[in-house]
């Protein structure tokens, strides 16, 4: 029935645009009178409705263009009210209220008794009437990719806000996880509850007013309610609708905690319904979702279960039965039912182990076929001979680390293996992956060949550009000419358009060897000549998508990933699986552990101190400033208040930097060079400078407001000292002086070990938050926790298996799996790196 009517609707839209011309179909608008009228006939249009338009068009082309803007206009209202209220899911849940006002509301209104109140046997959660009965026709042609408009309830401006949210499609509304539940299934008459008992009762109101509240122009709506066994106080702030709503003697149901009021037993704000209504807030484990402006919690269920009774189990089970036997799994159309709309919390706990399983499975299925496909393609070779490699590594001004020898022999390998190198060389902050991004490099240019070398910022660009420019040049290539610092250029942003034009001139031809730089990189139509090694830092903080942009700039170029965000095992194995995996475990000799304190918001003078001491033996510190919620610009006054403040208070003999988000690219690098030739003694900042950043000579790094970063940002902020032989020092400094008391900042003084943070950062944040959601396939996992080993292990057991048994998913069963696979790794154009 959408069909026909939204085929309509379109022409009509179309005809207004072109100004009633009655062009907008061949021959005029009645031409598609008799096709129209079958298909609305056959699909089942209110027969009214198919008069009307009939009516309405078959003279169209002789009116005149006042009179056909006035059957266009009425035909198109007339369209629109039929959709909202016939639609055959609509037929039953037609909305009884404007959806305009009713985002405002909070609450339902009230549906007429369509039959008398039943009383369930108290104990038992009692069930409305089963949705799925009253729709036992699907609308025809909707799928499950149809928009969120197809869901009555749902008109375009609903359907924009839950866009917001990520909902675009009835899948997404599907897998639209609750953030929470209140287990509402327990319920009670009234003389039997407890104070802090959340429950549901049901009962008849006694009385039901409102009064102005005390303080502020709030108003109190206080019923009394009783159920024969005892009497019980209800208060709702700020709701005045509820007097329509809720009358004496009305038979409702009511869920919530129960709370104590001068002794007395009463509810707060609690969620009900009437009795006669089918209950999704009351009486049963509740879902709670995650909200956006301007939708309503009761709103939101009200939607999500309707979609969930009619569509859950239309949704075809994709994994294969043999794997949810073999694995003891639910079917899908169980889990998203149970997930939602939970009968259990038996019930619950298994289809969220299914969920979680799908999530893992297809991450890991993607993975593997990634890996092979990497496999398949050829690889250019270079060769290294011991002899260059030795001499180089002996012009370095540091004895490389164990672990730095191996990764290089790694990579050697890799070039040598005739496949694309595809490796993730993960070493701790501080563990001086940058020389092995450049002897790499100098294994490729020494070929003749490119190299592009991708970091997150512009500092750290320019860190790297004047890094390979201390270590590359002079390099010997294998035609016996040296490798001239010309080749090596630097694109970023702010390049200028003449610069970046010779840079391009220059790749394109091959003249230069080496470019490194920000996303510039990507986004610039830069072309090269033959790039053959892809090196990108941090690479945490790229998205898939640029790096696979990057990378096809080449022919299968080698890649070399880094990354100082260390995993742990279970989940590189998952996330990481496509990548081999080079792990530097060791530091440069030298090194001494960072001195963490965390000081009370009272000891700051101390900090400070200490700070004036560093820099009189010729050290320079950092002082971060607090995280700043809100704009860029509240940030950005934060750090210039906050720079000031030291300046002109604390330290008023000192040079202090400063530096933040809202600065120009070249400002930034200005600020970053002067601290680096040591004209500013501190540099005040904010978290832009996290990354990568390296001052070898300065030993403070103090953190005001300490207790909001996360775990890894403050490990990545203490990486930034101690970089060179001396002592250095890491000051927390806790916002208040329960802040103290904080679990990361306690981690932060008992190791100085990556592995170790990032272990407990991934327990205390949860996997999507530690990558970052722009990890591919990353984003999809909502439901699994992958700090859950056992399930990981097992979903990746059972992928392993099919995937050994048929690679391509080619039999015919695996037809749904294979779609479901696509659609997963969709965004990432199959590229997990
Ligand atoms: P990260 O792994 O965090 O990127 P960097 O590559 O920036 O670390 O190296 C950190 C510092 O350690 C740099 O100043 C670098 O020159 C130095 N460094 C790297 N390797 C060694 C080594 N083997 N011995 C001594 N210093 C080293
Ligand atoms: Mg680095």
């Amino acid at each position: 029935m959408v069909l026909p009517i939204e085929k309509l609707q379109k022409f009509i839209k179309l005809e207004i645009d072109r100004g009633y011309d009655n062009r907008a179909v061949l021959g005029g608008l009645d031409k598609i009178l008799p096709t129209w009228e079958n298909e609305a006939l056959s699909s089942r249009v209110d027969a009214k409705i198919i008069e009307t338009v009939t009516d309405r068009l078959k003279d169209y082309h002789r009116l005149d263009t006042q009179a056909r803007s006035e059957a266009i206009q009425e035909l198109l209202a007339l369209l629109q009210t039929y959709q909202k209220t016939a639609a055959p899911v609509e037929k039953v849940e037609a909305p009884r209220k404007d959806p305009a006002t009713e985002i405002k509301g909070d609450d339902d209104i009230r549906p007429s008794p369509a039959n008398r109140p039943r009383q369930p046997k108290p104990g038992a959660p009692y069930k409305g009437q089963a949705a799925k009965s009253r729709f036992a026709e699907p609308p025809p042609s909707v799928g499950l990719n149809a928009p969120l408009t197809v869901i009555p309830g749902i008109g375009p401006n609903h359907s924009r806000t839950l866009n917001t949210l990520g909902l675009n499609s009835l899948e997404d509304l599907l897998y639209y996880y609750p953030r929470r539940y209140d287990d509402y299934s327990q319920m009670k008459p009234i003389n039997r509850i407890q104070f802090e008992d959340e429950l549901s009762i049901i009962a008849t109101v006694q009385t039901i007013d409102m009064r102005p509240a005390r303080s502020g122009n709030r108003q109190i709506i206080e019923a009394i309610a009783t159920d024969g066994t005892g009497f019980i106080r209800l208060t709702w702030f700020n709701k005045p609708y509820l007097l329509n709503h809720l009358k004496a003697g009305d038979q409702i149901v009511l869920s919530g905690k129960v709370g104590r009021y001068l002794g007395r037993l009463v509810m707060n704000e609690p969620d009900w319904e009437t009795l006669d209504q089918e209950h999704l807030h009351t009486t049963r484990i509740v879902p709670v979702y995650p909200l956006a402006a301007r939708i309503t919690q009761r709103w939101l269920r009200r939607i999500m279960h309707q979609t969930v009774s009619f569509w859950a189990e239309r949704v075809p089970d994709f994994l294969p039965k043999e794997v949810v036997e073999a694995a003891g799994l639910v079917d899908l159309p169980t889990a998203l039912q149970q997930v939602h709309y939970p009968d259990s919390i038996e019930k619950l706990q298994s289809a969220r182990e299914r969920l979680a399983f799908q999530e893992i499975f297809l991450l890991q299925l993607g993975v593997l076929s990634q890996k092979r496909s990497w496999q398949s393609l050829p690889g250019q070779v270079f060769e290294t001979d011991d002899q260059w490699l030795e001499a180089e590594v002996q012009k370095l001004p540091f004895a490389l680390t164990g672990a730095q020898l191996s990764a290089l022999q790694d990579i050697r390998a890799d070039f040598l293996s005739g496949q694309p190198m595809n490796r993730l060389l993960q070493g701790d902050v501080g563990s001086g992956k940058t020389v092995i991004a450049a002897m790499a490099i100098a294994m490729v240019l020494r070929h003749g060949a490119q190299a592009a070398l991708m970091a997150p910022t512009s500092i750290l660009s320019e860190q790297h550009y004047n890094n390979m420019l201390k270590m590359l040049p002079g390099i010997e290539k294998v035609d016996g000419n040296l490798l001239d610092a010309d080749e090596i250029r630097l694109l970023v942003g702010d390049t200028s358009e003449a610069e970046k034009q010779e840079i391009r001139d220059g790749l394109a031809e091959g003249r230069i060897k080496l470019v490194i730089g920000t996303h510039a990189l990507i986004e610039d139509p830069v072309g090269f000549k033959n790039l053959s090694l892809v090196v990108i830092d941090e690479q945490h903080r790229f998205g898939v998508a640029q790096r696979s942009a990057i990378r096809v700039k080449g022919e299968n170029p080698h890649l070399l990933v880094m990354t100082a965000t260390p995993i742990p095992r279970s989940l590189a194995l998952t996330v990481y699986g496509d990548l081999d995996l080079t792990v530097m475990d060791e530091m440069p000799a030298g090194r001494q552990p960072v001195d963490t304190y965390i000081l009370h918001p009272l000891e700051r003078e101390r900090a400070y101190q200490l700070v004036r001491k560093q820099i009189e033996d010729d050290h320079q510190a950092f002082i971060i400033c607090p995280l700043v919620e809100g704009s860029d610009q509240s940030e950005r006054k934060a750090a210039v208040d906050e720079y000031e403040r030291l300046q002109k208070e604390i330290f008023p003999q000192l040079n202090l930097g400063l530096l933040h988000g809202r600065m120009k690219p070249e400002e930034k690098d200005e600020v970053m060079s002067r601290f680096r030739n040591e004209e500013y003694h501190i540099l005040v900042s904010t978290s832009v400078v996290e990354v990568g950043v390296d001052i070898p000579n300065a030993t403070v790094m103090l953190i005001e407001g300490a207790n909001r970063f996360g775990l890894a940002q403050l490990h990545q902020f203490r990486g930034r000292v101690g970089r060179g032989g001396a002592k250095a020092y890491c000051l927390l400094i806790a916002e208040t002086s329960d802040a103290v008391e904080n679990e990361r900042l306690a981690a932060m003084t008992e190791t100085n070990d990556g592995f170790v943070l990032a272990e407990k950062d991934l327990q205390q944040r949860g996997p999507g938050e530690f990558l970052g959601t722009r990890q591919s396939g990353y984003s999809e996992l909502r439901m699994a926790n992958i700090t859950d080993v056992r399930l990981i292990e097992k979903a990746r057991h059972h992928a392993k298996l099919l995937f050994e048994q048929d690679p391509d998913l080619n039999s015919p069963e695996l037809e749904p799996l294979k779609a479901k696979l696509a659609c997963f790794w969709e965004g990432g154009k199959g590229d997990v790196s």
